[in-house]
């Protein structure tokens, strides 16, 4: 097992905008790292790069502290396991997790390799497929087949480039789940590429976001949605987002398009001497004030509402409440067969998320 360093790394492909922009990034032995990000971000290119299937046009990535820019994608000892799980069809599920020991020509005895194909399939729970072939296997199944294939190699790290994107939503589930399981039972570095936030919420110890080829911000799921560094980050984390929405500071109160409040503890430092600030108002901070005793109703500043649409979500419900400026503002409420009619909601709002000078340089998040 290894740590992986990246420093300041630059991928351009011809004379374009660079893929990846000066990215560091430093990945501990052991650790399980999430490369997230929308569509073109540059997370698979940067993965990519990492494995040694794409040139480094510029910084220096180390595996294990060596550095190794120049080195052939195969003397990387790293374990790819791709979209579509390249599986060799005509071979069967023993044949396909033993391909890469014996591509390693005769550096593994067949007493080895058997071996080796039995603790593996026994770790995935695939010991009764062996004799199959990969076209007779479900998504699931085929997944678990190309994890396999990096177990054996007992590479130095394993690197994810959206293994779960073919597969159905309950499959998905159960996959991220023993992908989960199974690198903590191994310990190895893990570098996994998703643009799904319930993945990266859910696998990594941390999460690394990516916007046009930039890092974002690195940091635990937890701190990346209580603490995101800017407007980017605090959007694209959380499901429903993050409502937005402007706020004008006048002393200890802060007016936002439905009313004016008492400024929230904690946000006033943030603030600081800023009169226009964007604030953030996570769904759940929405409390809904016909279900309040009246002594804290009373303490808190409320406003009316109708309730345009909710969303069932089975175990969440969300209501949509329109605002003059803001017909979309999302609401977590919190009783499920409540009767939705008109309710009066309060906000416990927080947060000016973006540092304001990101705002003031015209930010167009
Ligand atoms: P997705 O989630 O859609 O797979 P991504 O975040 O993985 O996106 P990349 O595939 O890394 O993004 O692409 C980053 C940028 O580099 C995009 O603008 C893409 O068009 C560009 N790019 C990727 N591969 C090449 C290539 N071989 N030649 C030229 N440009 C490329």
């Amino acid at each position: 097992m290894a740590s992986i360093t990246l420093n300041n790394l630059v991928k351009k492909y011809g004379d374009g905008f660079p893929a990846v922009n000066g990215v560091s990034l430093d990945i501990a032995d052991g650790e399980f790292v999430i490369l997230v990000g929308p569509s073109g971000c540059g997370k698979s290119t940067l993965l990519r790069m990492i494995v040694g299937l794409e040139d480094i046009t510029d910084g220096d990535l180390q595996i294990g502290g060596a550095r190794v820019n120049e080195k052939a994608p195969k003397d990387r000892n790293l374990a790819m396991v791709f979209q579509n799980y390249a599986l060799y069809p005509h071979l069967t599920v023993a044949e396909n997790i033993a391909f890469p020991l014996r591509l390693a020509k005769g550096k593994f005895s067949e007493d080895e390799i058997q071996r080796k194909i039995r603790r593996a399939a026994e770790t995935l729970e695939l010991t009764d497929h062996l004799d199959r072939k990969p076209g007779n296997l479900s998504g699931g199944q085929r997944q678990r087949v190309a994890m396999g294939r990096a177990i054996v190699r007992e590479a130095d790290a394993f690197l994810f480039d959206e293994p779960l994107s073919n597969l159905d939503a309950k499959l998905r589930g159960q996959m991220r789940t023993e992908i989960a399981r199974m690198q903590r039972r191994l310990g190895t570095t893990t570098v996994y590429v998703t643009h799904d936030q319930t993945e990266a919420m859910t696998l990594g110890d941390r999460v690394a976001v990516l916007r046009k080829g930039e890092l974002q911000q690195v940091a635990s799921p937890r701190a990346l949605y209580e603490q995101p560094v800017n407007l980017f980050v605090a959007g694209f984390i959380g499901s429903p987002p993050m409502n937005f929405m402007p706020g004008e500071v006048d002393g200890d109160r802060i007016t936002l398009p439905f009313g004016s409040f008492p400024m929230p503890e904690g946000i006033a430092a943030a603030v600081g001497d800023r009169r226009l600030v964007i604030v953030g108002l996570r769904p759940e901070f929405f409390e809904d004030a016909s279900l309040m005793e009246e002594s804290k109703r009373a303490r808190g500043e409320t406003f009316g509402t109708t309730i345009d649409v909710t969303e069932w979500l089975g175990s969440e419900l969300y209501a949509y409440v329109p605002f003059e400026t803001h017909p979309d503002v999302a609401a977590k409420l919190e009783e499920l067969d409540r009767d939705l009619d008109g309710e009066g909601m309060r906000s416990q709002f927080v947060v000016a998320v973006d540092s304001a000078s990101r705002v003031r340089d015209g930010d167009d998040t």
